[in-house]
């Protein structure tokens, strides 16, 4: 098991001023009254404990966190301020804001913090610097500090000064989000408990060729829906009609069949689908043997015979790791296959012990949707750090957080 630097390696904490690299980059809406608020704050949430651990330590607790894309340049409508009313709400501390993440003023304000509170700084990535790791300016984040901790799995998949750059400067350690998460993913994909499915779903092959490539080295079974089945459709020369094929990387579909083959993971394609002239809410549609596209159809879901020997193919297996949809999920009833095997996976997870993990923006999305995220034994928040984690990557952000 790889050990990371943690919370307790940092040694006391009483008066301490300790840098919190956040995620407070939640969805956000305008209200009646003009003003921004947060309509999902499960990334507040997961950094609570760390926040509210070191603040009963006796710390002074800096947050720190990206908002959007400023492309470095100051954007009001980016700014943190209306993050720090429900960063106290969650931590249930006083928590103070400054307009800025660098310089004079924010040391002073951060010297004459007490123990025990909280100061918000302003989005880290109005510093082009911040993206690019500058050394100087990782280096102006650190006078900020004495201590660094990173609670943002879903940074650590970019190499930033916020995230890396910082790291080399002050001692750092991986908050108790980032260690929960990290834990977890590494039990289910380095050391699994067998049999391992992964479900890999969504719009396109091309954003998902490298974690495929790599799954077929790991998983048990894998199952492949959603649009880029119809690319792996193609490659054994399936007829399907209009709908959302590259054609340029059948070549490379066929290689991962192969792959799977030697490996003997055994893949999962649909065998019937739900197709449709129309992309739109209620269109007409039929379902049919994927031998049986029409030209002019389009595949938008996966059929019943394919979810059932999905659901029987889990039922087999003791590890489920999933991302993406297996249908054009926000249009009804194209959501069906996506729903249904979502609801057997929450099920086998409560009553057959499956250890279920899911991540990635529209799979959290498609999973509230079937009513079941909470159902499962790990949801992440993270989108392209748990997609290039499903790669086998090493996460610059993680790397320098190595015992
Ligand atoms: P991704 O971001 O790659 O996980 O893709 C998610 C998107 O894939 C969702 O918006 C789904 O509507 C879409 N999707 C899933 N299956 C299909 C399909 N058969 N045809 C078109 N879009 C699909």
């Amino acid at each position: 098991m790889t050990i990371f630097k943690n919370i307790e390696s940092l040694g006391p904490l009483e008066g301490k001023r300790v840098l919190v690299r956040a995620d407070l980059n939640v969805p956000m809406a305008m209200n009646d009254e003009g003003e921004r608020i947060v309509t999902d704050d499960t990334r507040i949430q997961s950094v609570t404990p760390t926040i509210k651990f070191l603040a009963e330590k006796g710390a002074r607790v800096i947050v720190l966190s990206h908002f959007g894309r400023p492309l470095g340049i100051r954007n009001i409508d980016l700014s943190m301020e209306p993050l720090g009313q429900p960063l106290a709400n969650s931590t249930r501390l006083p928590v103070s804001y400054i307009n800025d993440c660098i310089g004079d003023e924010v040391l002073e304000v951060i010297d004459a913090l007490e123990n025990g509170s909280v100061l918000l700084l302003e989005n880290v990535r109005f510093y082009k610097e911040e993206i690019k790791n500058d050394t100087n300016f990782a280096t102006e984040l650190a006078r900020n500090a004495d201590l660094f901790i990173n609670d943002a799995f879903s940074c650590c998949h970019r190499a930033h000064a916020s995230t890396v750059g910082i790291t080399k400067i002050l001692p750092s350690a991986a908050g108790f989000a980032l260690e929960k998460e990290l834990l977890i993913l590494e039990g289910v994909l380095e050391k699994p408990t067998h049999p391992l499915a992964a479900l890999v779903g969504g719009a396109k092959v091309s954003s998902k060729l490298d974690v495929l490539s790599h799954l077929v080295e790991k998983v048990d079974h894998l199952i492949i829906g959603g649009g880029m089945a119809n690319t792996f459709l193609a490659a054994q020369k399936v007829n399907v009609g209009v709908s959302l094929c590259e054609h340029d990387l059948i070549e490379k579909a066929s290689t991962i069949l192969a792959k799977a083959l030697s490996n003997n993971c055994l893949i999962y394609l649909p065998t019937d689908v739900i197709v449709a002239k129309e992309f739109k809410e209620n269109a007409q549609s039929r379902t049919t043997n994927t031998n049986d596209v029409q030209y002019d159809e389009m595949i938008l879901d996966v059929g019943p015979d394919t979810v059932k020997t999905v659901c029987k193919g889990l039922e087999a297996c003791k590890t489920l790791i999933w991302n993406g949809p297996l249908g054009a999920f926000e249009i009804s009833p194209f959501d069906t296959a996506t729903v249904a095997v979502a609801l057997k996976a929450g099920e086998l997870t409560q009553s057959a012990g499956l250890i279920s993990v899911a991540g990635g923006g529209d799979t959290i999305a498609a999973l509230n949707h079937a009513g079941i995220a909470n159902q499962f034994s790990h949801i992440s928040t993270a989108g392209g750090a748990f997609l290039e984690w499903m790669e086998g990557r090493k996460l610059p952000g993680v790397q320098v957080l190595l015992a």
